[in-house]
């Protein structure tokens, strides 16, 4: 039994995360601000006696007795981040400072929740780890972008300078129940809009691409990462290279949730990516990483979540 910090532990991600941690035997302390994480995310793992949740900022130090650590704790929805940029740009890196330091201390392996936004908007295609991106360091992605980036060169440069056991994870686009319904992400949204009848926004021409990964597998891929040999620090990109269009995607939601909501096209934000897919070899090789869930059934079963949630109409 491992003793395991999961910042960002009420989020999307981190809910999962601490449910599987658990799942296995393990005890979770769970860190969370709730800024964009909710406490009904974590609702359901409290009366469990291997579970903590600790309200806390990641902006400012903490100090917790555990073996690993997870550090996710992010803004990471587009809406989300450029609510409040300077708060994104300071967690991404005070958070990593802060929950790098317990790491050195402790002297414990800790894995950075990293992200494909670091490659920007990609010359390469797909995008492999050697890729060093194309990112605009003042635009409106510039805090969670460069934020991420600069998380990423303190981590490879504790692992240097102190020898810290890094483990830097590059995520794809993911998806599944959790998600917020009103999180502006694509999946989220599209959903959301097409179970109420509501036009399903499609930002530009909805040529754009995105390759979704369900969240079982992704969260399969980073505990894979963590307990890999030290020696494997990545980075390594987690994620499904199932690509499609913005536009095969809402016509796919539009069918699986059986809807009559038509089309609107609204404009494209700015440094939005043109194509993004995970080159996942070196995941395959290392870690024996597969997505085993295609699009179409992880968006059944995301479609089943929101559905649940019983949303009444916006307004
Ligand atoms: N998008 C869209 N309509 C929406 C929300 C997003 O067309 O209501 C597009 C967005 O412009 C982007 C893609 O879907 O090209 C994925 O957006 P998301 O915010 O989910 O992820 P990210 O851009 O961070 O990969």
């Amino acid at each position: 039994m491992q003793r395991i910090l999961v910042t960002g532990g009420a989020g999307f991600l981190g809910s999962h995360l601490c449910e599987r941690l658990l799942a296995a035997g393990h005890h979770v302390t769970c860190v969370d601000n709730y800024s964009t994480g909710s406490e009904r995310n974590i609702a359901h793992l409290i009366p469990h006696a291997n579970f903590e949740a600790i309200r806390h900022d990641m902006t400012l130090p903490i100090f917790v007795e555990v073996d690993r650590i997870y550090n996710l704790a992010c803004p990471a929805s587009p809406v989300h981040y450029r609510r409040d940029p300077v708060q994104t740009l300071k967690t991404c890196v005070y958070g990593a400072v802060n929950a790098l330091e317990l790491a050195r201390r402790a002297k414990i392996r800790i894995l950075q929740a990293s992200t494909a936004e670091v490659y920007g908007d990609p010359e390469v295609h797909p995008q492999h780890e050697g890729y060093w991106g194309r990112v605009n360091p003042i635009g409106m992605r510039g805090c969670y972008d460069e934020g991420k980036r600069c998380a990423d060169t303190l981590f490879f440069d504790y692992w240097r300078q102190y020898r810290v056991p890094i483990k830097v994870m590059r995520i794809f686009n993911a998806y599944g129940p959790r998600m917020q319904p009103d999180d502006g992400r694509v999946i989220s949204s599209f959903i959301v809009q097409a179970l109420r009848g509501e036009p399903i926004t499609i930002y530009g021409d909805g040529l754009q691409t995105r390759s979704f990964c369900y969240v079982d597998d992704l969260i399969d891929g980073m505990i894979r990462f963590m307990e890999s040999p030290a020696e494997f620090v990545g980075p390594v990109n987690i994620g499904n290279p199932e690509e499609s269009t913005i536009r095969e995607l809402a016509e796919k939601i539009i069918r699986l949730t059986d809807s009559a909501s038509l089309i609107r096209l609204q404009e494209l934000p700015d440094d939005d990516p043109r194509r993004r897919r995970p080159d996942i070899s070196l995941a395959r090789r290392e870690l024996n990483f597969a997505p085993t869930v295609p699009l179409d059934e992880g968006l059944r079963r995301t479609i089943e979540y929101f559905r649940a949630l019983n949303l009444s109409a916006a307004g």
